[in-house]
Protein backbone atom coordinates (compact mmCIF):
# COMPACT_ATOMS: atom_id res chain seq x y z
CA UNK A 1 0.00 0.00 0.00
CA UNK A 2 1.11 3.65 -1.10
CA UNK A 3 1.07 6.13 1.68
CA UNK A 4 1.56 9.66 1.52
CA UNK A 5 4.09 11.20 2.56
CA UNK A 6 3.38 13.57 5.77
CA UNK A 7 5.52 16.46 6.79
CA UNK A 8 4.89 16.06 10.28
CA UNK A 9 6.82 12.88 9.97
CA UNK A 10 9.49 12.33 12.95
CA UNK A 11 12.29 12.33 10.69
CA UNK A 12 11.38 15.91 8.65
CA UNK A 13 10.45 16.71 11.87
CA UNK A 14 14.70 16.29 13.10
CA UNK A 15 15.43 17.64 9.38
CA UNK A 16 13.91 20.61 10.07
CA UNK A 17 15.29 20.90 13.68
CA UNK A 18 11.87 20.75 15.39
CA UNK A 19 13.36 17.67 17.09
CA UNK A 20 16.35 17.13 18.67
CA UNK A 21 18.90 14.44 17.93
CA UNK A 22 22.11 12.90 18.36
CA UNK A 23 23.46 13.74 14.84
CA UNK A 24 26.49 11.76 13.16
CA UNK A 25 26.85 12.80 9.52
CA UNK A 26 25.42 15.47 7.27
CA UNK A 27 25.80 15.96 3.61
CA UNK A 28 23.85 18.28 0.64
CA UNK A 29 21.64 14.92 0.61
CA UNK A 30 21.08 13.53 3.97
CA UNK A 31 21.28 13.43 7.53
CA UNK A 32 22.72 10.36 9.91
CA UNK A 33 21.63 10.25 13.47
CA UNK A 34 21.71 7.89 16.15
CA UNK A 35 18.34 5.41 16.44
CA UNK A 36 16.47 6.29 19.59
CA UNK A 37 16.21 3.06 20.83
CA UNK A 38 19.16 1.03 19.77
CA UNK A 39 19.15 -2.50 18.90
CA UNK A 40 22.93 -2.89 18.64
CA UNK A 41 26.08 -0.79 19.40
CA UNK A 42 26.03 1.02 16.96
CA UNK A 43 22.32 1.84 15.41
CA UNK A 44 22.18 4.95 12.78
CA UNK A 45 19.24 6.13 10.61
CA UNK A 46 20.33 7.71 7.59
CA UNK A 47 17.65 9.94 5.92
CA UNK A 48 17.46 11.65 2.75
CA UNK A 49 16.82 15.30 2.48
CA UNK A 50 13.78 15.04 -0.02
CA UNK A 51 10.78 13.87 1.13
CA UNK A 52 9.97 10.73 0.26
CA UNK A 53 8.16 7.99 1.62
CA UNK A 54 9.86 4.74 1.88
CA UNK A 55 12.43 2.97 -0.65
CA UNK A 56 10.41 2.34 -2.98
CA UNK A 57 9.52 6.24 -3.45
CA UNK A 58 13.04 7.09 -3.32
CA UNK A 59 13.93 4.78 -6.19
CA UNK A 60 10.93 5.37 -8.12
CA UNK A 61 11.50 9.74 -7.87
CA UNK A 62 14.70 10.94 -6.52
CA UNK A 63 17.44 11.51 -9.17
CA UNK A 64 20.19 10.01 -9.93
CA UNK A 65 22.34 12.60 -8.29
CA UNK A 66 20.05 12.42 -4.94
CA UNK A 67 20.03 8.64 -4.90
CA UNK A 68 23.88 8.98 -5.38
CA UNK A 69 24.52 11.53 -2.56
CA UNK A 70 22.63 9.40 -0.64
CA UNK A 71 23.98 6.28 -0.51
CA UNK A 72 27.42 8.15 -0.49
CA UNK A 73 26.28 9.36 3.02
CA UNK A 74 24.87 6.10 4.06
CA UNK A 75 29.09 4.68 3.50
CA UNK A 76 30.26 8.10 5.13
CA UNK A 77 28.13 7.44 8.03
CA UNK A 78 29.40 3.47 8.85
CA UNK A 79 32.98 5.18 8.23
CA UNK A 80 32.04 8.12 10.64
CA UNK A 81 31.03 5.49 13.39
CA UNK A 82 33.76 3.04 13.43
CA UNK A 83 32.03 0.61 12.12
CA UNK A 84 33.19 1.18 7.97
CA UNK A 85 35.71 -1.58 8.27
CA UNK A 86 34.87 -4.14 10.32
CA UNK A 87 31.50 -4.92 8.95
CA UNK A 88 27.89 -3.77 9.36
CA UNK A 89 24.63 -4.23 8.05
CA UNK A 90 22.16 -2.32 6.08
CA UNK A 91 18.29 -2.22 6.55
CA UNK A 92 15.52 -0.21 5.33
CA UNK A 93 11.96 -1.93 6.02
CA UNK A 94 9.54 -1.16 2.99
CA UNK A 95 5.91 -0.53 4.06
CA UNK A 96 4.24 -1.74 6.96
CA UNK A 97 4.46 -5.26 6.33
CA UNK A 98 8.48 -4.97 6.56
CA UNK A 99 7.60 -3.92 9.81
CA UNK A 100 7.94 0.33 9.16
CA UNK A 101 7.26 3.01 11.25
CA UNK A 102 8.39 6.38 10.56
CA UNK A 103 7.35 6.88 6.85
CA UNK A 104 10.03 8.76 5.62
CA UNK A 105 12.53 6.79 4.03
CA UNK A 106 15.77 6.05 5.99
CA UNK A 107 18.27 2.84 6.18
CA UNK A 108 19.33 1.44 9.46
CA UNK A 109 23.06 0.95 10.19
CA UNK A 110 23.48 -1.81 12.94
CA UNK A 111 27.27 -2.54 13.87
CA UNK A 112 29.70 -3.16 16.38
CA UNK A 113 29.05 -6.56 18.09
CA UNK A 114 28.71 -9.62 15.51
CA UNK A 115 25.16 -9.34 14.00
CA UNK A 116 24.68 -13.15 13.34
CA UNK A 117 22.04 -14.36 10.58
CA UNK A 118 19.56 -11.91 8.74
CA UNK A 119 15.92 -13.22 9.67
CA UNK A 120 15.44 -16.10 11.60
CA UNK A 121 12.45 -18.31 10.31
CA UNK A 122 11.26 -18.00 13.97
CA UNK A 123 10.94 -14.47 13.79
CA UNK A 124 7.53 -13.03 14.06
P1 LIG B 1 11.33 1.59 10.92
O1 LIG B 1 10.37 2.64 10.38
O2 LIG B 1 10.68 0.33 11.37
O3 LIG B 1 12.47 1.31 9.98
O4 LIG B 1 12.00 2.15 12.25
C1 LIG B 1 12.00 3.50 12.64
C2 LIG B 1 13.07 3.68 13.67
O5 LIG B 1 13.03 5.03 14.11
C3 LIG B 1 12.95 2.81 14.93
O6 LIG B 1 14.12 2.00 15.06
C4 LIG B 1 12.83 3.83 16.07
O7 LIG B 1 13.52 3.44 17.24
C5 LIG B 1 13.43 5.07 15.44
N1 LIG B 1 12.98 6.34 16.01
C6 LIG B 1 11.72 6.69 16.32
N2 LIG B 1 11.70 7.95 16.80
C7 LIG B 1 12.97 8.41 16.77
C8 LIG B 1 13.59 9.63 17.14
N3 LIG B 1 12.90 10.67 17.62
N4 LIG B 1 14.94 9.73 16.98
C9 LIG B 1 15.65 8.70 16.50
N5 LIG B 1 15.12 7.51 16.14
C10 LIG B 1 13.79 7.38 16.26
Amino acid sequence: MVVAYDRDNIFAKILRGDLPCTKRHETEWAMAFDDIAPKTPVHVLVVPKGEYVDFNDFTARATAEEQAGFWRAVKETAEICGVGEEGFRLTTNNGEVAGQIVFHFHVHIFGGRPLGRMVRASDG
